[in-house]
């Protein structure tokens, strides 16, 4: 079983650092890596739930990659100032 796994995920890396969390932090870090989230553009898209894919706020779709620029901005704003 455990070498035919291995050879269906050709790409699987025992070095991943995943490899090094607890199963709570594997867990969402694979649901994040495969897009399986609770983030509205998910949960609106794929299942239909909620009113809208729109983050709170209202620039554009909740999505990892939006919360990810989000945080970002926010760190260089309290950084270095609002631009
Ligand atoms: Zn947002």
């Amino acid at each position: 079983m455990k070498e035919r796994w291995k050879t269906r995920h050709p790409h699987h890396s025992t070095q991943d650092g995943i490899h090094q969390m607890e199963r709570k932090g594997q867990t969402s870090l694979f649901r994040l890596r495969n897009d399986q989230n609770r983030l509205k553009a998910h949960l609106y898209k794929t299942y239909n739930i909620g009113h809208t894919d729109l983050c709170s706020c209202g620039e554009a779709a909740e999505t990892l990659e939006h919360k990810e620029t989000a945080r970002i901005k926010e760190c260089l704003n309290s950084r270095f100032g609002a631009s």
